[in-house]
Protein backbone atom coordinates (compact mmCIF):
# COMPACT_ATOMS: atom_id res chain seq x y z
CA UNK A 1 0.00 0.00 0.00
CA UNK A 2 1.21 3.40 -0.90
CA UNK A 3 1.47 5.82 2.34
CA UNK A 4 -0.86 8.58 1.62
CA UNK A 5 0.79 11.91 3.10
CA UNK A 6 -2.98 12.86 4.64
CA UNK A 7 -2.66 9.99 6.99
CA UNK A 8 0.88 10.75 8.01
CA UNK A 9 0.07 14.16 8.68
CA UNK A 10 -2.76 12.49 10.86
CA UNK A 11 -0.51 10.38 12.62
CA UNK A 12 1.85 13.48 13.25
CA UNK A 13 -0.85 15.61 14.77
CA UNK A 14 -2.14 12.78 16.74
CA UNK A 15 1.66 12.50 18.28
CA UNK A 16 1.36 16.13 18.89
CA UNK A 17 -1.54 15.64 20.58
CA UNK A 18 -1.11 13.38 22.81
CA UNK A 19 2.63 15.39 23.73
CA UNK A 20 0.08 17.83 25.84
CA UNK A 21 -1.92 15.70 27.52
CA UNK A 22 1.20 12.72 28.77
CA UNK A 23 3.97 13.96 30.95
CA UNK A 24 6.12 10.98 30.20
CA UNK A 25 6.79 8.93 26.88
CA UNK A 26 7.64 4.70 27.71
CA UNK A 27 9.77 6.03 24.39
CA UNK A 28 10.75 9.53 24.72
CA UNK A 29 13.49 9.18 22.03
CA UNK A 30 11.74 7.38 19.34
CA UNK A 31 10.01 8.82 16.10
CA UNK A 32 8.01 7.82 13.52
CA UNK A 33 10.48 5.27 11.40
CA UNK A 34 12.74 6.09 8.86
CA UNK A 35 11.38 3.55 6.29
CA UNK A 36 8.12 5.56 6.51
CA UNK A 37 9.85 9.09 6.75
CA UNK A 38 11.52 7.77 3.10
CA UNK A 39 8.66 6.39 1.70
CA UNK A 40 6.89 9.31 2.56
CA UNK A 41 9.26 11.59 0.92
CA UNK A 42 9.70 9.53 -2.29
CA UNK A 43 6.22 10.07 -2.81
CA UNK A 44 6.05 13.63 -2.08
CA UNK A 45 9.20 14.20 -4.20
CA UNK A 46 7.83 11.79 -6.80
CA UNK A 47 11.18 9.92 -6.87
CA UNK A 48 12.31 6.30 -7.65
CA UNK A 49 11.51 4.24 -4.04
CA UNK A 50 14.68 2.01 -3.43
CA UNK A 51 13.93 3.51 0.42
CA UNK A 52 11.77 0.76 2.55
CA UNK A 53 12.35 -2.80 1.65
CA UNK A 54 9.44 -4.39 -0.25
CA UNK A 55 8.66 -5.69 -3.47
CA UNK A 56 6.65 -2.99 -5.76
CA UNK A 57 6.20 -5.81 -8.63
CA UNK A 58 3.01 -8.34 -8.13
CA UNK A 59 3.38 -11.49 -6.26
CA UNK A 60 2.78 -15.17 -8.13
CA UNK A 61 -0.63 -15.39 -9.31
CA UNK A 62 -1.32 -18.66 -7.96
CA UNK A 63 -0.68 -17.48 -4.35
CA UNK A 64 -3.40 -14.60 -4.54
CA UNK A 65 -5.77 -16.90 -6.46
CA UNK A 66 -5.43 -19.42 -3.16
CA UNK A 67 -6.21 -16.17 -0.89
CA UNK A 68 -9.19 -15.56 -2.80
CA UNK A 69 -10.21 -19.45 -3.33
CA UNK A 70 -10.01 -19.83 0.54
CA UNK A 71 -11.71 -16.79 1.61
CA UNK A 72 -14.62 -17.81 -0.63
CA UNK A 73 -14.53 -21.13 0.90
CA UNK A 74 -15.30 -19.26 4.39
CA UNK A 75 -11.62 -19.76 5.94
CA UNK A 76 -12.75 -16.28 7.63
CA UNK A 77 -13.11 -16.89 11.25
CA UNK A 78 -10.22 -17.51 13.98
CA UNK A 79 -7.38 -19.72 13.12
CA UNK A 80 -6.10 -21.81 16.28
CA UNK A 81 -4.03 -19.12 18.28
CA UNK A 82 -0.71 -21.31 17.02
CA UNK A 83 -1.52 -20.85 13.85
CA UNK A 84 -3.11 -23.19 11.45
CA UNK A 85 -1.72 -27.19 11.58
CA UNK A 86 -1.47 -27.31 7.79
CA UNK A 87 0.81 -24.10 7.70
CA UNK A 88 3.20 -25.13 10.86
CA UNK A 89 3.17 -28.38 9.08
CA UNK A 90 4.76 -26.89 6.09
CA UNK A 91 7.25 -24.64 7.57
CA UNK A 92 8.38 -27.79 9.77
CA UNK A 93 9.06 -29.54 6.16
CA UNK A 94 11.00 -27.14 4.80
CA UNK A 95 13.29 -27.08 7.84
CA UNK A 96 13.38 -30.40 7.32
CA UNK A 97 14.75 -30.11 3.73
CA UNK A 98 16.35 -27.26 3.55
CA UNK A 99 18.66 -27.67 7.08
CA UNK A 100 17.91 -30.72 8.22
CA UNK A 101 16.60 -29.46 11.27
CA UNK A 102 13.37 -30.79 13.62
CA UNK A 103 10.88 -28.58 14.84
CA UNK A 104 7.94 -29.85 15.90
CA UNK A 105 4.91 -28.59 14.44
CA UNK A 106 2.61 -28.50 17.12
CA UNK A 107 4.99 -27.72 19.88
CA UNK A 108 7.72 -25.82 18.61
CA UNK A 109 6.26 -23.53 15.84
CA UNK A 110 3.75 -21.09 16.07
CA UNK A 111 2.45 -18.50 12.90
CA UNK A 112 2.80 -14.78 13.84
CA UNK A 113 1.36 -11.16 12.28
CA UNK A 114 5.16 -10.84 10.52
CA UNK A 115 8.09 -11.30 12.05
CA UNK A 116 7.61 -7.87 13.77
CA UNK A 117 4.83 -9.37 16.07
CA UNK A 118 6.82 -12.24 16.62
CA UNK A 119 9.85 -10.27 17.66
CA UNK A 120 7.91 -7.93 20.05
CA UNK A 121 6.57 -11.49 21.43
CA UNK A 122 9.63 -13.08 22.24
CA UNK A 123 11.12 -10.07 23.70
CA UNK A 124 8.19 -9.39 25.92
CA UNK A 125 8.23 -13.09 26.94
CA UNK A 126 11.01 -12.81 28.48
CA UNK A 127 12.98 -10.39 29.26
CA UNK A 128 12.59 -8.10 32.83
CA UNK A 129 13.16 -5.01 34.41
CA UNK A 130 16.91 -4.56 34.42
CA UNK A 131 17.85 -7.78 31.83
CA UNK A 132 20.67 -6.63 29.37
CA UNK A 133 20.38 -7.66 26.19
CA UNK A 134 23.01 -6.94 23.22
CA UNK A 135 22.29 -5.96 19.72
CA UNK A 136 24.47 -5.47 16.89
CA UNK A 137 24.80 -2.16 15.23
CA UNK A 138 23.35 -1.14 12.58
CA UNK A 139 20.23 -2.80 13.97
CA UNK A 140 17.48 -3.64 12.77
CA UNK A 141 14.63 -0.61 14.06
CA UNK A 142 11.89 -3.05 16.12
CA UNK A 143 14.65 -4.58 18.71
CA UNK A 144 15.33 -1.40 20.64
CA UNK A 145 11.94 -0.59 21.49
CA UNK A 146 10.54 -3.69 22.15
CA UNK A 147 13.28 -4.16 24.58
CA UNK A 148 12.96 -0.86 26.33
CA UNK A 149 9.16 -1.02 26.73
CA UNK A 150 10.20 -4.17 29.06
CA UNK A 151 12.57 -2.72 31.02
CA UNK A 152 15.51 -4.61 29.37
CA UNK A 153 18.55 -2.70 28.58
CA UNK A 154 20.39 -2.18 25.56
CA UNK A 155 23.92 -3.39 24.89
CA UNK A 156 25.07 -2.36 21.83
CA UNK A 157 27.93 -3.90 19.60
CA UNK A 158 28.95 -1.76 16.65
CA UNK A 159 29.88 -3.26 13.44
CA UNK A 160 31.73 -0.56 11.31
CA UNK A 161 31.79 0.10 7.80
CA UNK A 162 33.62 -1.22 5.15
CA UNK A 163 33.26 -5.20 6.87
CA UNK A 164 30.58 -5.17 9.49
CA UNK A 165 32.50 -7.53 11.23
CA UNK A 166 31.12 -8.87 14.81
CA UNK A 167 34.04 -8.03 17.35
CA UNK A 168 33.36 -11.45 19.33
CA UNK A 169 35.74 -10.02 22.08
CA UNK A 170 33.74 -6.94 22.94
CA UNK A 171 30.31 -9.08 23.12
CA UNK A 172 32.46 -11.35 25.39
CA UNK A 173 33.05 -8.46 27.41
CA UNK A 174 29.67 -7.64 27.26
CA UNK A 175 28.62 -10.94 28.74
CA UNK A 176 27.88 -11.57 32.00
CA UNK A 177 25.18 -12.57 34.67
CA UNK A 178 22.78 -9.89 33.77
CA UNK A 179 22.85 -10.82 29.95
CA UNK A 180 19.16 -12.35 29.54
CA UNK A 181 19.29 -12.90 25.80
CA UNK A 182 21.74 -11.62 22.64
CA UNK A 183 19.54 -11.00 19.52
CA UNK A 184 21.25 -11.74 16.08
CA UNK A 185 20.18 -10.73 12.33
CA UNK A 186 21.30 -13.48 9.54
CA UNK A 187 21.52 -12.50 6.69
CA UNK A 188 21.76 -8.45 7.93
CA UNK A 189 19.77 -5.70 7.25
CA UNK A 190 21.18 -3.20 6.32
CA UNK A 191 25.12 -4.28 5.42
CA UNK A 192 23.61 -7.46 3.54
CA UNK A 193 26.30 -9.42 5.60
CA UNK A 194 25.95 -13.38 6.19
CA UNK A 195 27.34 -14.82 9.38
CA UNK A 196 30.57 -17.33 8.70
CA UNK A 197 31.16 -21.05 10.68
CA UNK A 198 33.69 -18.57 12.41
CA UNK A 199 31.14 -16.47 14.12
CA UNK A 200 28.94 -19.30 15.04
CA UNK A 201 31.70 -21.02 16.85
CA UNK A 202 32.43 -17.49 18.69
CA UNK A 203 28.74 -17.27 19.82
CA UNK A 204 28.50 -21.12 21.01
CA UNK A 205 31.87 -20.51 23.06
CA UNK A 206 30.09 -17.04 24.34
CA UNK A 207 26.67 -18.70 25.58
CA UNK A 208 28.51 -22.08 26.64
CA UNK A 209 27.30 -22.70 30.89
CA UNK A 210 25.22 -19.66 30.74
CA UNK A 211 21.30 -18.90 30.53
CA UNK A 212 21.39 -16.45 27.72
CA UNK A 213 18.48 -17.11 25.08
CA UNK A 214 19.24 -16.02 21.63
CA UNK A 215 17.11 -14.33 19.17
CA UNK A 216 17.98 -15.06 15.56
CA UNK A 217 15.83 -13.21 13.60
CA UNK A 218 16.40 -15.20 10.04
CA UNK A 219 13.72 -13.50 7.48
CA UNK A 220 16.12 -13.50 4.70
CA UNK A 221 17.01 -16.76 5.31
CA UNK A 222 16.42 -17.68 1.87
CA UNK A 223 18.14 -14.70 0.19
CA UNK A 224 21.95 -15.67 -0.27
CA UNK A 225 24.27 -15.27 -2.93
CA UNK A 226 27.14 -16.81 -4.69
CA UNK A 227 26.24 -20.10 -3.51
CA UNK A 228 27.10 -18.68 -0.16
CA UNK A 229 25.09 -20.88 2.30
CA UNK A 230 22.89 -19.77 5.12
CA UNK A 231 23.98 -20.39 8.56
CA UNK A 232 20.57 -20.68 10.46
CA UNK A 233 21.34 -21.20 14.55
CA UNK A 234 18.41 -23.87 14.46
CA UNK A 235 21.78 -26.56 12.67
CA UNK A 236 23.99 -25.89 16.03
CA UNK A 237 22.31 -28.37 18.64
CA UNK A 238 23.93 -25.80 21.31
CA UNK A 239 22.40 -23.00 20.59
CA UNK A 240 19.14 -24.57 18.53
CA UNK A 241 18.37 -25.37 22.59
CA UNK A 242 18.21 -21.46 23.53
CA UNK A 243 17.24 -20.03 20.08
CA UNK A 244 14.02 -18.35 18.66
CA UNK A 245 13.96 -18.29 14.90
CA UNK A 246 12.13 -15.30 13.55
CA UNK A 247 10.94 -15.70 9.88
CA UNK A 248 8.46 -13.70 7.58
CA UNK A 249 6.87 -15.24 4.74
CA UNK A 250 6.92 -11.42 3.10
CA UNK A 251 10.02 -11.80 2.25
CA UNK A 252 10.10 -15.39 0.83
CA UNK A 253 6.96 -15.01 -1.48
CA UNK A 254 7.48 -10.98 -1.68
CA UNK A 255 3.84 -10.26 0.41
CA UNK A 256 5.15 -7.92 2.62
CA UNK A 257 1.34 -6.15 3.35
CA UNK A 258 0.23 -9.73 4.38
CA UNK A 259 2.21 -9.46 7.67
CA UNK A 260 2.71 -13.68 7.93
CA UNK A 261 5.46 -14.72 10.07
CA UNK A 262 6.36 -17.61 12.03
CA UNK A 263 8.90 -18.37 15.26
CA UNK A 264 10.70 -21.81 16.31
CA UNK A 265 11.60 -22.50 19.90
CA UNK A 266 11.93 -25.38 21.73
CA UNK A 267 8.92 -26.09 23.33
CA UNK A 268 9.49 -25.21 26.72
CA UNK A 269 10.51 -21.71 25.34
CA UNK A 270 7.67 -21.93 23.06
CA UNK A 271 5.07 -22.36 25.94
CA UNK A 272 6.27 -18.89 27.40
CA UNK A 273 5.83 -17.60 24.24
CA UNK A 274 2.33 -18.34 23.99
CA UNK A 275 1.22 -17.50 27.08
CA UNK A 276 2.39 -13.63 25.37
CA UNK A 277 1.29 -14.19 22.18
CA UNK A 278 -2.38 -15.16 23.26
CA UNK A 279 -2.59 -11.60 24.55
CA UNK A 280 -0.36 -10.26 22.40
CA UNK A 281 -2.06 -10.82 18.74
CA UNK A 282 -4.45 -14.22 19.56
CA UNK A 283 -4.11 -15.75 16.35
CA UNK A 284 -3.24 -14.22 12.53
CA UNK A 285 -5.29 -13.76 8.70
CA UNK A 286 -6.79 -17.16 8.36
CA UNK A 287 -7.71 -17.39 4.69
CA UNK A 288 -3.52 -16.08 4.37
CA UNK A 289 -2.57 -19.20 6.45
CA UNK A 290 -4.06 -21.52 4.68
CA UNK A 291 -2.96 -19.71 1.23
CA UNK A 292 0.72 -20.04 1.99
CA UNK A 293 0.06 -23.23 3.45
CA UNK A 294 -1.53 -25.12 -0.30
CA UNK A 295 1.63 -22.56 -1.67
CA UNK A 296 4.43 -24.17 0.10
CA UNK A 297 3.24 -28.11 -1.05
CA UNK A 298 5.24 -27.07 -4.00
CA UNK A 299 9.16 -26.38 -3.31
CA UNK A 300 9.52 -25.20 -6.88
CA UNK A 301 7.54 -21.91 -5.57
CA UNK A 302 10.60 -20.58 -3.28
CA UNK A 303 13.59 -22.43 -4.01
CA UNK A 304 14.56 -20.07 -7.09
CA UNK A 305 14.44 -17.36 -4.75
CA UNK A 306 17.69 -16.58 -4.31
CA UNK A 307 18.78 -16.46 -8.09
CA UNK A 308 15.98 -14.25 -8.68
CA UNK A 309 17.31 -11.97 -6.31
CA UNK A 310 21.03 -12.44 -7.32
CA UNK A 311 19.90 -11.23 -10.98
CA UNK A 312 18.49 -8.21 -9.70
CA UNK A 313 21.27 -7.56 -7.16
CA UNK A 314 24.21 -8.22 -9.73
CA UNK A 315 22.26 -5.86 -12.36
CA UNK A 316 21.90 -2.75 -9.83
CA UNK A 317 25.86 -3.55 -8.77
CA UNK A 318 27.08 -3.73 -12.39
CA UNK A 319 25.43 -0.31 -13.32
CA UNK A 320 26.44 1.26 -9.90
CA UNK A 321 29.92 0.42 -10.64
CA UNK A 322 29.81 3.04 -13.15
CA UNK A 323 29.28 5.58 -10.56
CA UNK A 324 31.29 7.40 -7.51
CA UNK A 325 29.69 4.86 -4.86
CA UNK A 326 31.73 2.65 -3.51
CA UNK A 327 29.45 -0.66 -3.24
CA UNK A 328 29.49 -2.89 -0.17
CA UNK A 329 29.65 -6.43 -0.80
CA UNK A 330 26.32 -7.76 -0.68
CA UNK A 331 26.14 -11.75 0.58
CA UNK A 332 22.11 -11.70 1.07
CA UNK A 333 18.94 -9.68 1.96
CA UNK A 334 17.59 -7.26 -1.08
CA UNK A 335 19.33 -4.86 0.00
CA UNK A 336 22.68 -2.91 -1.71
CA UNK A 337 24.74 -0.36 0.17
CA UNK A 338 26.97 2.44 -0.52
CA UNK A 339 29.16 5.06 0.54
CA UNK A 340 28.97 8.58 -0.97
CA UNK A 341 32.06 10.16 0.33
CA UNK A 342 33.74 10.64 -2.81
CA UNK A 343 30.37 12.23 -4.33
CA UNK A 344 29.52 14.51 -0.92
CA UNK A 345 30.66 15.86 3.02
CA UNK A 346 27.35 15.64 3.61
CA UNK A 347 25.69 13.55 6.62
CA UNK A 348 23.86 10.43 5.55
CA UNK A 349 20.66 11.73 6.26
CA UNK A 350 21.38 14.93 4.39
CA UNK A 351 22.31 13.03 1.42
CA UNK A 352 19.55 10.58 1.40
CA UNK A 353 17.03 13.53 1.16
CA UNK A 354 19.29 15.36 -1.32
CA UNK A 355 19.20 12.35 -3.61
CA UNK A 356 15.56 12.22 -3.10
CA UNK A 357 14.72 15.76 -3.73
CA UNK A 358 17.66 16.42 -6.54
CA UNK A 359 18.22 13.16 -8.21
CA UNK A 360 14.49 11.81 -7.24
CA UNK A 361 15.85 8.43 -5.58
CA UNK A 362 14.91 7.12 -2.24
CA UNK A 363 17.60 5.66 -0.13
CA UNK A 364 17.91 4.47 3.33
CA UNK A 365 20.65 6.22 5.07
CA UNK A 366 22.85 3.79 7.66
CA UNK A 367 22.88 6.14 10.64
CA UNK A 368 19.14 5.62 11.34
CA UNK A 369 20.53 1.72 12.74
CA UNK A 370 22.80 3.04 15.36
CA UNK A 371 21.16 4.37 18.49
CA UNK A 372 24.13 7.21 18.27
CA UNK A 373 23.37 8.13 14.85
CA UNK A 374 27.29 6.96 13.80
CA UNK A 375 27.35 8.19 10.21
CA UNK A 376 30.10 6.46 8.03
CA UNK A 377 28.42 8.02 4.66
CA UNK A 378 26.68 4.55 3.46
CA UNK A 379 23.16 4.34 2.70
CA UNK A 380 21.03 1.40 1.77
CA UNK A 381 19.17 0.71 -2.05
CA UNK A 382 16.40 -2.09 -1.80
CA UNK A 383 16.81 -3.83 -5.28
CA UNK A 384 13.64 -5.80 -4.97
CA UNK A 385 11.59 -3.92 -7.69
CA UNK A 386 10.93 -4.73 -11.34
CA UNK A 387 12.82 -3.90 -14.08
CA UNK A 388 11.92 -1.07 -14.95
CA UNK A 389 12.15 0.64 -11.43
CA UNK A 390 15.64 -0.24 -11.33
CA UNK A 391 16.37 1.12 -14.43
CA UNK A 392 14.56 4.80 -14.03
CA UNK A 393 16.60 4.19 -11.05
CA UNK A 394 19.73 3.63 -12.80
CA UNK A 395 19.20 6.51 -14.99
CA UNK A 396 19.11 9.01 -12.25
CA UNK A 397 21.64 8.14 -10.75
CA UNK A 398 24.64 8.05 -13.32
CA UNK A 399 23.71 11.38 -14.17
CA UNK A 400 25.55 12.28 -10.21
CA UNK A 401 27.93 14.83 -10.69
CA UNK A 402 31.25 13.98 -8.83
N1 LIG B 1 13.54 -8.20 10.73
C1 LIG B 1 14.19 -7.61 9.71
C2 LIG B 1 15.68 -7.66 9.70
C3 LIG B 1 13.48 -6.96 8.70
O1 LIG B 1 14.13 -6.37 7.69
C4 LIG B 1 12.07 -6.94 8.77
C5 LIG B 1 11.25 -6.20 7.76
N2 LIG B 1 11.52 -6.48 6.51
C6 LIG B 1 11.44 -7.59 9.84
C7 LIG B 1 12.20 -8.19 10.81
C8 LIG B 1 9.95 -7.58 9.96
O2 LIG B 1 9.34 -8.53 9.16
P1 LIG B 1 7.76 -8.52 8.96
O3 LIG B 1 7.47 -7.58 7.87
O4 LIG B 1 7.44 -9.95 8.61
O5 LIG B 1 7.17 -8.10 10.24
N1 LIG C 1 12.00 -4.19 6.80
C1 LIG C 1 11.76 -3.07 5.94
C2 LIG C 1 13.09 -2.40 5.63
O1 LIG C 1 14.09 -2.69 6.21
C3 LIG C 1 10.85 -2.03 6.55
C4 LIG C 1 9.60 -2.50 7.14
C5 LIG C 1 8.94 -1.35 7.84
O2 LIG C 1 8.74 -0.31 7.24
N2 LIG C 1 8.68 -1.51 9.10
O3 LIG C 1 13.10 -1.54 4.81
Amino acid sequence: MRLCDKNIQQLLTFTIRMTFRLSNSKLPDVKTTIFTEMSLLAQQENAVNLSQGFPDYQADENLIKYLGNFAKQGYNQYAPLFGIKELREEISRKFNLQYQVDYHPDSEINITAGATQGIFTIISAFVEKGDEVIIFEPAYDCYEPAIILNGGIVKNVKMFYPDYEINWTEVKNLTSEKTKMIIINNPNNPSGKILKQKDINELISIVKDTNIIILSDEVYESITFDEKPHLTLAQYPQLKERTFIAGSFGKLLHITGWKIGYVCAPSDMMKEFRKVHQFNVFCVNTPAQFAIAKYLQNVDNFKTISSFFQRKRDYLKNALQETSFQLLDCEGTYFLSANFGAISDAKDKDFCYWLTKEHKVATIPFSAFYQDKTDEKVIRFCFAKKQETLDKAIEKLLKIKV
